[in-house]
């Protein structure tokens, strides 16, 4: 689900709109952690329990997401070479939290929200803009491959 939002530049002053959306790993829960992409706009939720037994599963039940979406392709690309390289029930988030990039724009994740993180300006391009609240939700599963269809 895409949302419209409205930001503004602490620098520039430029104001616009654009969208943000989510992406899950795992199951939602309170304590999930939460990234986002301060250029795209791109949120993961990333459930705080993955083990080695249930996250193959859950892959397994989420596979057609994962193939529509870059940036979880690429994050249970690390989650799955963790494992393999990890012993014990739990995955550990730091192994592969500290490597997630948005596939997009290469930027490291960062942890946070939309809500509470600086997000790019996209007329000066500087990390000094924020959103001023959601305003709208808009009927699209993902942002992502949205250029090419216009
Ligand atoms: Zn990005
Ligand atoms: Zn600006």
């Amino acid at each position: 689900m895409a949302w419209g939002f409205s930001a503004e530049c602490d620098d520039c002053g430029h104001h616009w709109d654009a969208l943000t959306w989510n992406e899950r790993i795992g199951e939602y829960n309170a304590d999930s952690y939460s990234y986002f992409c301060p250029q795209c706009f791109v949120h993961v939720n990333i459930a705080p329990d993955l083990d080695r037994y249930t996250f193959p599963k859950w892959l397994a039940a989420n596979q057609a997401s994962i193939d529509d979406a870059r940036i979880l392709q690429h994050i249970v690309l690390l989650i799955n070479d963790v494992a393999a390289n990890s012993t014990g029930l739990l995955i550990p988030h730091a192994a592969y939290a500290s490597r997630m990039i948005c596939p997009t724009c290469d930027r490291s994740l960062v942890n946070g929200t939309i809500d509470d993180t600086p997000i790019v300006c996209q007329k000066c391009n500087s990390e000094t803009a924020r959103s001023t609240g959601i305003h709208s939700h808009v009927s699209l599963a993902r942002v992502e491959g949205l250029d090419d269809q216009l």
